[in-house]
């Protein structure tokens, strides 16, 4: 199958403490993050003495039967969602990730990228670490259980303190749940409340389908300890400067969500008037690339006054694998799930809107699936500025050589692509659209990272290993 060439969302995380449906409310939590993540689905619960563990690869409907999640005892659950970032895509690699050490057992789910594990990993391996995954996670679990502190919570700060890059990070015990985010908060945590019992999710989304009550974010930098109704905090970190990822505007985030202080859906509409300003074009109809760019599309057509259409149809029943013809069709990965509506489309100029250009192959093919249903001028609009570096921070963004504007200017890839004019949203709009712009990360759109980073092949070097040595990164 042709792979939809998007930026990979990361994970989600979702986990409730004190409450007689744990797992069946954590299961719904997942469901609502699906969109985070689609390889694999796991739920921890806590019956006060025992953790008991669920996942498998696949979707949440999939994953999870009555069954399965009558097997999950007790009113505490961690729930997740995983694509790979770091680490490859098999089961062992699922979360939470649940290990029995000398303080007891512990649950884990891991939002984020580390950019130091590698490093942390070959110094725990020489001092005979073994390791059960890939997953840059279990060097979490390993600082926490080789700490010399005296509470969970001491070794688990202390971990934190060793530990760089972008983490939020949900951890659950027998009695309580700790919940985390890295001093830059590159990634969301929210805290919500339900029936009395608090919860934690990545986005408020979650907190929605259960009729939860959203209260606020978690700091950057801060950890929380929820133990039956209570919830304590405390902020063990340096201080950073805040470094959200923006990206979660643009792209992850599902537009209903509340992420960062800000509604999603606002901040795309934004730009999408921004858009409209900063590349004005005569049309006859504005066309989203579905789904993130429907509300961006809203923006610009209220600015522009140009009608919008919804000219390519999302097919949203497409499972992980599926059967492909035998014979060529010509494009077939894109258009399995996009259907051009010639009705719409046919003779008119179109303004194309998406919320991303990464190698720019699946941008040409919906180009030509729009000039094959007849559309007589296409002005491909994008709402985020070129995408030029790698992240290190849990996004999995092709290396830089794949990725089309680090080699070719914007004529060039408005001619790659096919489209009669191609336009960019400036950084400036963008940061403007979200609003409390320095409070973000930019480093795929200027190449500045906001922390010190160390290629993984760099970190391999340093313990002289080659790339495709012990532990190299699959993806
Ligand atoms: S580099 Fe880009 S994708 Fe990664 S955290 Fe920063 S803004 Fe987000």
């Amino acid at each position: 199958m042709q792979t939809w060439d998007k930026l990979k969302e990361e994970c989600g995380i979702f986990g409730i403490v004190s409450h007689p449906e744990a797992a069946r409310i954590a299961y719904l939590g997942i469901y609502a993050l699906q969109h985070r993540g689609q390889e694999s689905a796991g739920i921890a619960s806590s019956d006060r003495k025992k953790l008991h563990l669920e996942k498998g690869m696949g979707y949440v409907a999939d994953v999870f039967d009555e069954m399965r999640l009558a097997r999950l005892q007790g009113d505490s659950a961690l729930g997740h969602v995983r694509y790979s970032t770091a680490g490859e895509s098999a089961d062992w690699n699922a979360q939470p990730i649940l290990v029995d050490c000398w303080r007891g057992p512990i649950a884990l789910a891991h939002n984020g990228n580390l950019t130091n594990a590698l490093s942390l990993r070959r110094e725990l391996e020489r001092d005979g670490a073994i390791f059960h995954s890939t997953s840059d996670s279990e060097v979490i679990l390993h600082l926490i259980s080789r700490s010399r502190r005296r509470s969970l919570q001491e070794a688990f700060v202390e971990a934190l303190r060793m530990i760089q890059g972008a983490y939020s990070l949900v951890l659950l015990t027998p009695e309580y749940l700790l919940a985390a985010r890295d001093p830059n908060g590159f990634r969301p945590l929210s805290i919500g409340r339900v029936d009395g019992s608090y919860v934690i999710a990545s986005e408020t989304c979650a907190f929605d389908l259960i009729n939860a009550e959203f209260i606020r974010d978690i700091e950057h930098g801060e950890v929380v300890r929820i133990e039956e109704n209570s919830l304590e905090s405390q902020l063990p970190l340096p201080k950073r400067n805040p470094a959200q990822c923006v990206f979660e505007h643009i792209y992850f985030s599902r537009p209903d969500s509340i992420v960062f202080g800000r509604t999603v859906n606002t901040s795309r509409r934004e730009m999408g008037k921004h858009l409209a300003r900063e590349h004005p074009v005569e049309a006859d109809v504005i066309v989203p690339v579905p789904d993130s760019g429907v509300s961006a599309s809203i923006g610009y057509s209220q600015e522009s006054g140009i009608p919008l259409e919804f000219g390519l149809i999302r097919n949203h029943y497409i499972g992980r694998t599926f059967i492909e013809p035998k014979q060529s069709i010509r494009n077939f990965g894109v258009k399995v799930k996009l259907n051009p509506v010639r009705e719409i489309l046919n003779g008119k100029r179109i303004v194309l809107l998406d919320d991303s250009i990464v190698r720019g192959t699946t941008s040409r093919k919906i180009v030509q699936i729009v000039r094959a249903a007849g559309a007589k001028e296409i002005h491909f609009r994008v709402t985020a500025p070129p995408i030029v570096a790698p992240c290190y921070y849990g996004i999995d963004i092709p290396t830089r050589g794949e990725l089309i504007a680090s080699t070719k200017s914007v004529e060039e890839i408005c001619r790659f692509i096919g489209a009669d004019t191609l336009g960019y949203l400036s950084l400036d709009a963008v940061l403007r659209s979200v609003m409390d712009g320095h409070r973000y990360c930019s480093a795929c759109f200027t190449d500045h990272y906001p922390t010190d980073v160390i290629p993984e092949e760099k970190q391999r070097s340093l313990f002289g290993e080659s790339e495709k040595g012990p532990g190299a990164k699959r993806r």
